[in-house]
Formats: C-alpha cells, structure tokens, sequence
C-alpha cells in the first residue's frame, strides 16, 4: 500500500497532494527540491514495533511501507542495508567517550551507503518503465546506481568527474555499465548529466533533484534507531558532500519521532573536509551556500556545489546539533586509526566523521559523557590509492628468521 500523502517544496512550502511522482516544485522550478510526505497517522498503525520485531526481512526493504515505493520487485533486489551497528571498545577508549557505535554502511553491495538511494532509483525507474538510469557523481553513487541497475537488467550511463577513485571507475564498468569520464570536476560532470538526461529521456537518479533518493537514504537512521531498541544515541555523526546524506539521517529519525517510535531526534553532526566545506561557512557566517574548490582526497564530499543545501542545513538546525571541518590530515589519520581499533576500513569520505568526532570533543561540542553513533559511508578498498597514505608500506623481507626476529623486533610483536 502506497502511503504517500504528498510532497512538500523545501523552498515555498507548497504541498502538492498527487500520487504522481514530481522532481521538483512546479512554482520554485529546480531548486524547489521536493520532500515525501506520508500518512503518519496510517503508518503508526503499521510500523510498530511488533511489526519490527516479527520482520525477517533484515534488509533495507523492511522499511517499505515508508520508503514510497510498489513493493513488486524488492525480492529480486540486491540486499541493501541493515549493515552491522558496531558497539566500539577500543575507539571509544582512545577518544575517552563513554558510548560510541560505528554505523558501517561500507559493507553494503557496492560498499557505501549510496547503494540505499540507488535501490530505490532502480526500483522507481523500473515502475516509471524508463529504459535507462543515469546520474552524475562523485563515484559511489555511480557504482551504485550501476551495480543495482546490472541487477535488475536496466542499462545505465554514469557521469563521474575525472578525479574518480580507481576503485570506483572499476566497479562501475565492471558491473556493465556505459561510463561517461568527464574532463573536469564534479560540477562539470553534473552539468553535462542534467543535458544528457533531458535530451534523452532516462530516468534521473541525481540524488538531490530526485525527492526518492532520500527516502532511501533515511533507511540508515531507521536501522540505527531499530538496532539500538529504538533509544539512539544522543548524537549521530555523517560526512557531508551534496547533503542528500545527511537530509536523510535527519529524515529517517524524524519520522521515527513523528510514528512515536523514538522520543527524540539525535543531534547531528555534520563533518566536512577543510579542503571543500561549502556548508561550515555558510553554517558559521549565517549565509547562503558559496560555490567553493573541490580540494579534499575525500573524493566522495569534495562537493563545491552541493545540490541539495535546504536538506542538510535544516538537518542540523532542526537537530540542534552542528558543523564543523577537519583537514586531510586528519581525515588520512582517522583511516589508520579506525582500522587498527576497530577492523572497518573506510574511505576517506567515509571515515570523516571519526575525524570530526575527535575534533568536536576536544572544542566541547560534543561531551564525552553523550552518546554517539559515526556513520561510515563507504569502504576503503574503494580508494586504494588514498588508502596507501594512511599506511607504512613494509620492505621486502628476505627469506631469513633471524631477518625476521630483527623486523618482528621493530614491530614490537616478539
Ligand atoms: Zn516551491
């Protein structure tokens, strides 16, 4: 059953109550990014915790009844989500916080949280019988959106900016699909998508304009909320790029809220790198978003132009939670120093969030007395390159024990 009640225009507020899948506010045109609006009332009756606890379906497609899809074909999908929820022991104690979970969505079909929102474009391009998916992305979209289309047999055409992760390029053609290496950054490689898309016909998965995305997205704070007996932690930590992420994190808790499944919407922390924080000066100054350079390894949110700005600053307004940024440095640091305590290996991008964590609590932002979830949006492997940074790279070690015993000597293991 399709509980849509309508959408909302982030801009105008307009609401347009139609079944008919809109992209963006007929008045405010391609900025008026639309929300999915539901009948909470009618799902309170549905999604309750009797139905969580008797629901087999460990995926993201438990969710359904909230996701605003026909729920045809999800058993012919891929399984997206209900990614592990790690209880930190060693990270925890290095950071001196008393409660700390690691959300680790890099384990995902193509390993980053991006596969929630192309699940749900594959499922809506199949219900819209459109004959191709295309989007443009900074890389993990694209190797999602092209591993869930290559499940489900619909051809795809992927946009990426030339800086793309070998990891992702790879991923992308391997799983099919016809791939676009645009000679320019991120914003080049929108652009030329948005032409594309319009002049052919396929269907848009760019996750900003498409209000679907987000319903997909949200489907992580559904799984944190659910895995911790719907008490979350007091704050839930997310890199940010285009914000459609975190505009996700922030819907999925809300609606929890609105169900009555929870009794409070976490703080959220909104985590950007120094080299492309387009929402930390906006945050900070109290303006609108600036254009700003794409300089950051983390390829995933070196966002200059983030296309879905209304979503992400209400997120942390309306969560009274925060913004802050960390240099690369960090971000490369905090790749070793969640692999070494608590085995998950993230990106850069994906891995931000610890960076930003251990800034928030040495400015006080957070306390280490609350709790706090970090959402690890994408796997390392992706980015193997970068990965390399974060690493000592051991010599070649002759055949030898006594050689060995002197380098095992170094390491501190005998
Ligand atoms: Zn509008």
């Amino acid at each position: 059953m399709n509980y849509i009640k309508g959408y909302r225009c982030t801009i105008c507020g307009k609401f347009f109550e139609t079944q008919e899948a809109l992209l963006t506010c007929p008045d405010c045109g391609e900025k008026g990014i639309l929300d999915v609006e539901y009948d909470y009332e009618a799902l309170k009756k549905v999604l309750t915790k009797d139905y969580f606890e008797k629901n087999r379906n460990y995926s993201m497609w438990r969710y359904a009844p909230i996701m605003g899809i026909k729920e045809d074909h999800i058993d012919e999908m891929l399984r997206i989500g209900w990614t592990p929820l790690v209880k930190s022991h060693n990270l925890s104690k290095i950071l001196g916080i008393k409660e700390l979970y690691v959300k680790d969505d890099g384990l995902n079909p193509s390993g980053s949280s991006k596969d929630r929102a192309s699940g749900v474009a594959v499922l809506k391009a199949i219900e819209a019988g459109a004959k191709v998916i295309s989007c443009s992305s900074t890389g993990n979209a694209a190797s999602s959106c092209a591993c869930h289309a290559a499940h489900m047999g619909l051809p795809a055409v992927i946009f990426v900016p030339k800086r793309a992760p070998i990891g992702k390029l790879t991923q992308i053609s391997l799983y099919g699909a016809t791939l676009v290496i645009v000679d320019g950054d991120y914003k080049a490689a929108f652009k030329l998508s948005k032409e594309a898309i319009a002049k052919h016909g396929w269907y848009n998965r760019n996750a900003a304009i498409n209000p679907f995305m987000v319903e997909g997205k949200k489907t992580v704070s559904l799984e944190i909320a659910e895995q911790l007996n719907f008490k979350p932690t007091d704050w839930v930590v997310v890199s940010v790029g285009d914000g459609c992420t975190i505009g996700g994190v922030y819907k999925g808790f809300n609606e929890l809220f609105k169900l009555g499944l929870i009794d409070r919407v976490p703080r959220i922390l909104g985590v950007q790198s120094t080299g492309c924080e387009p929402f930390v000066v906006a945050a900070k100054n109290h303006e609108p978003l600036k254009e700003c350079d794409e300089n950051t390894i983390a390829d995933s949110i070196a966002v200059g132009i983030p296309r879905n700005p209304i979503k992400a600053l209400r997120a942390v307004e309306y969560s009274k939670g925060a913004w802050i940024s960390v240099p690369d440095e960090e971000i490369i640091k905090a790749m070793g120093l969640l692999g070494k305590t608590e085995g998950i290996f993230g990106e850069p991008a994906g891995v931000t969030g610890v960076a930003g964590l251990a800034k928030a609590l040495k400015e006080g932002i957070i306390k280490k007395d609350e709790s706090v979830t970090i959402i690890v949006t994408g796997n390392g492997l992706k980015d193997p390159n970068n990965a390399q940074k974060a690493i000592v790279k051991p010599d070649l070690m002759e055949p030898n024990i006594e050689k060995l015993d002197i380098y095992l000597k170094e390491k501190g293991v005998i």
